[in-house]
């Protein structure tokens, strides 16, 4: 049963339930960039996204990796497993966009022989600044083993993905993932979705991403539902 908001972040909006372990993650139409300076509505984002990463987080579990998807009680919402979460964003790179391209001297679309992984501190208040494992421990944001297990967990899930979303016609650039524990364990939280990731056609190179709401680049609802008829085509029928 669906109780008091937790916590409404940019994209989505987190409730409690009546059992304590379980909370609601819903999907919002809204969208954010530049840390929060570019705001919108877009119709049916949350619903793309919302499919997408339950469609992701489904295939990701038969393949050994653990998250918190429960199951979804309505097109938007997610009953998702309660985790404390881990307070890092995980990136992992596979062809060079955005951040990377801006700090470092490396020309968009250049593909990396083995993907990166690295963090950046989950905090609006810091601006989300990258840090290392050494940073990470120190700050008590995290323990070495834990960063370790993640970062496997971040790169199996990068070779899954790579694999799945070629067989759709999309690269995957980059992506962003946040864990949470458990009961001891490490979980998948957040989402994986047209939000968190840099979709581009295999074919012509095209965004189908948040660069198009980021970089004003097109229609944001066209590009979201065609990634979405290429993951979750069943929802189309
Ligand atoms: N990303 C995200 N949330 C963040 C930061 C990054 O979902 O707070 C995703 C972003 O969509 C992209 C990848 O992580 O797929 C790498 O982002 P990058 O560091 O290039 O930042 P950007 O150029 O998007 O500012």
């Amino acid at each position: 049963m669906k109780m008091e908001q937790l916590y409404s972040g940019k994209a989505k909006t987190i409730y409690m339930t009546d059992d304590p372990t379980k909370l609601i993650s819903q999907f919002r139409d809204s969208l954010t960039a530049f840390d929060g300076k570019k705001k919108s509505e877009i119709a049916k984002k949350g619903y793309c996204n919302a499919q997408i990463s339950r469609k992701i987080y489904e295939m990701l579990e038969t393949k050994g990796i653990k998250t918190h998807l429960i199951e979804m009680i309505s097109d938007t919402e997610m009953l998702v497993h309660a985790v404390e979460i881990i307070k890092l964003e995980v990136i992992v790179r596979n062809i060079a966009a955005g951040s990377i391209t801006r700090k470092y001297p490396v020309k968009e679309g250049t593909i990396f022989k083995n993907p990166i992984v690295s963090f950046d501190y989950k905090s609006d208040e810091y601006g989300d600044p990258m840090l290392n494992e050494d940073i990470a421990v120190a700050l008590g944001i995290s323990t070495y083993e834990d960063i370790e297990q993640i970062r496997n967990i971040a790169l199996k899930i990068n070779r899954i993905l790579v694999e799945y979303l070629d067989k759709r016609g999309l690269l995957l650039p980059d992506f962003k993932l946040e864990f949470g524990h458990k009961d001891g364990e490490i979980l998948l939280a957040d989402e994986i979705s047209c939000d968190t990731c840099r979709f581009w056609d295999k074919k012509t190179g095209e965004s189908l991403d948040k660069d198009i709401f980021r970089f004003d680049k097109g229609d944001l609802s066209k590009a979201y539902e065609e990634v979405a008829r290429r993951i979750v085509p069943e929802i189309f029928e």
